[in-house]
């Protein structure tokens, strides 16, 4: 698997901002997140909690609906990143059991929900 499809439709999780060139995403099991919101983080782990909170508590409202798009627009992201690893999963001949395990349900379940990944 050489990245999700389409990853260039993708946003970041934490600000909602669609990735761009001159603010790359980097992502790992759905989540995406954009090179300033990463520096933020990495800013928030050495600060701590404490300055984290108060961080977020001085968000503005225009910002607070901009963060609800943003985690909004996350369930689709998710889906497309759960399809492509499926995908990936099926293309290693994994087993709809295995995939049945990852998902939380039984192999047929699995194959119901994800079997047109296989007929693309
Ligand atoms: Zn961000």
């Amino acid at each position: 698997m050489r990245g999700p499809k389409g990853i260039s439709q993708m946003h970041c999780g934490f600000c909602g901002h669609p990735g761009a060139d001159d603010r790359p995403l980097l992502g790992g099991l759905g989540v995406m997140i954009c090179q300033l919101c990463a520096h933020e983080a990495v800013r928030s782990f050495d600060e701590g909690t404490e300055a984290a909170v108060t961080a977020f508590e001085a968000h503005t409202e225009q910002e607070l609906v901009r963060m609800l798009r943003g985690v909004t627009r996350q369930r689709p992201q998710l889906e497309r990143f759960q399809r492509d690893l499926v995908d990936y999963m099926r293309s290693r001949g994994m087993s709809w059991g295995s995939i049945g395990d990852g998902l939380g349900v039984a192999r047929q379940s699995a194959w119901e929900r994800f079997r047109r990944v296989e007929e693309r």
